[in-house]
């Protein structure tokens, strides 16, 4: 295992019920290092390319609607297997069944609105953080 760099969201359901912190606090006490992190909204046409991978899902069009419903915070976040790592502390995508203690498990209330977004491999990190982040940020 290596140093990691991955890409996480706390989703506008997340931010509009004020867990931010408390997420902030949990992915910190996992042990991760937050290199940068940003509050920002998205467009629709970012939306749209952020989550172009699922435009033919059927979920897709509410998936957009609700990422530019309300204010996002993007992090780019640093650990020892960063991108696995994340996604265990994330939970699974939907929470009813995510595992006791993690964050989605705690704070989503649906399988769509599910409090945090993590890059799924190194790859998809790296776009991701690019997405949102420039190199001087990242430092
Ligand atoms: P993730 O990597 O766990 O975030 O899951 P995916 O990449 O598969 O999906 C991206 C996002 O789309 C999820 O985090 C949810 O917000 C949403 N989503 C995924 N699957 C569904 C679904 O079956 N129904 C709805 N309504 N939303 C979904």
């Amino acid at each position: 295992m290596s140093v990691e760099r991955t890409f996480s969201i706390i989703k506008p359901d997340a931010v509009a019920a004020g867990h931010a912190g408390e997420i902030l606090a949990m992915i910190e006490a996992a042990g991760f290092k937050i290199l940068a992190v940003r509050m920002t909204r998205l467009s629709e046409p970012q939306a749209r390319g952020f989550y172009a991978v699922h435009a033919a899902k059927p979920f897709y069009a509410g998936l957009v609607k609700f990422m530019t419903e309300g204010p996002i915070i993007v992090m780019a976040l640093e650990r020892e297997n960063a991108i696995a790592g994340l996604r265990e502390v994330m939970g699974a995508t939907n929470p009813e069944i995510a595992a006791e203690g993690t964050i989605r498990k705690r704070f989503a209330t649906s399988i769509e609105r599910n409090c945090i977004h993590g890059s799924d491999a190194a790859e998809t990190a790296a776009v991701e953080l690019g997405f949102f982040f420039g190199a001087a940020e990242l430092l």
